[in-house]
């Protein structure tokens, strides 16, 4: 658990703005579900990469001062034995882990299991706090297996927290005030992940939200407080740091089930395979990228109207994911 991590303490901080602290890494493009939203469509047919890349990237990505993992995929839990080793090989000690679950098979015994090695929070994909339009969108039950896996969590003494995807019409709905009021009942965060047009949304702009949307979720975080642990209860990635910013290249990239090194794991652009070139090489190429820098006070996918209509629009319907090299004309440094 986090409060048993010294190491991850001194870690967190030692970090300063800009340095690279978080990686979003699909254990597995497997997933025993088919959600209408799902952004990791692109992935979904994609063969895994190799265990052994990715433990090496692992280590790369350690002493590069990564300090925060999350987890997901596809379904991580549908690939257990890589999951595992991902686990053992994160350097757990000194690293905050964060597993990403459909809950469907989030028994207490794989709470148990994820517990001993080491992972300090579960987050749950929750579509609607009425149960009947979450499990429209996943499968018969999948609501109360949710509830039941929260539960058990919190029994286990770790972290739990909902994250629940936001469209311009579904912020207002009764479903999302639910799921909101649950995370208070609860007393476990909310994570709020807008829409972004990628995946099976690919190139649609009728579904983001709007500069009205935001300062309303911006609002909802300030009325909410905190949880007992010091976090705000509402989230969004923008708001970590002194000031919102997309954190996309800096301190905030992803690995694909397939490999692939990524901006975000929303930002489908790649600057290749892990294993292939180092980390820090494929980084610093990006950072070339004035789109890269930080300094982005909202989402790039999902927000920054400029971004979209120059690099997502365009490329609707194309083949994902595509050449970040070719996209951002960044280069490519190879040596
Ligand atoms: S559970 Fe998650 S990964 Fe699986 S299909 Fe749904 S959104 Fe995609
Ligand atoms: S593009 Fe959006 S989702 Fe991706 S890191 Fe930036 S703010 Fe987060």
């Amino acid at each position: 658990m986090v409060s048993d991590k010294p190491k991850l303490h001194e870690r967190m901080r030692r970090h300063r703005a800009g340095q690279l602290r978080t990686i979003a890494l699909d254990v597995t493009p497997k997933c025993n579900m088919r959600c209408s939203h799902c952004y990791a469509e692109t992935f979904r047919r994609a063969k895994p990469v190799s265990l052994e890349s990715l433990l090496d990237a692992l280590d790369e990505f350690h002493e590069l001062g990564v300090f925060h993992y999350i987890l997901q995929g596809g379904e991580p839990i549908t690939a257990p034995g890589r999951l595992e080793a991902i686990l053992r090989n994160c350097h757990a000690e000194e690293t905050y882990i964060n597993v990403v679950s459909n809950g469907w098979r989030m028994t207490r015994n794989r709470i148990q299991w994820l517990k001993a090695l080491k992972v300090d929070k579960i987050a749950f994909s929750l579509d609607s706090g009425i149960e009947e339009e979450h499990d429209a969108n996943r499968l018969p039950g999948s609501y109360r297996k949710v509830l039941e896996a929260i539960d058990n969590v919190l029994a286990e003494g770790l972290l739990a927290s909902v994250s629940i995807v936001v469209t311009h019409e579904s912020l207002y709905s009764a479903g999302f005030r639910l799921a909101y009021e649950f995370a208070v009942q609860r007393r476990i965060r909310l994570d709020v992940q807008i829409a972004e047009p990628v995946g099976k949304w690919d190139g649609m702009k009728e579904e983001l939200i709007t500069a009205a949307d935001a300062a309303y979720i911006r609002k909802l975080r300030d009325a909410s407080g905190h949880l007992p642990n010091g976090q705000v209860l509402i989230n969004r990635d923008i708001f970590s740091g002194e000031k919102e910013h997309c954190p996309a290249g800096t301190e905030f990239m992803a690995v694909s089930g397939d490999g692939q090194f990524l901006p975000c794991n929303f930002l489908q652009y790649t600057l290749g395979t892990i294993g292939d070139r180092p980390i820090k090489a494929m980084r610093d190429d990006l950072l070339a990228s004035p789109w890269f820098d930080g300094c982005h006070p909202s989402c790039l996918c999902g927000e920054n109207e400029e971004f979209i209509d120059r690099y997502i629009v365009p490329f609707k319907k194309r083949a994902k994911p595509l050449s970040a090299y070719q996209v951002f004309e960044l280069d490519s440094g190879k040596e």
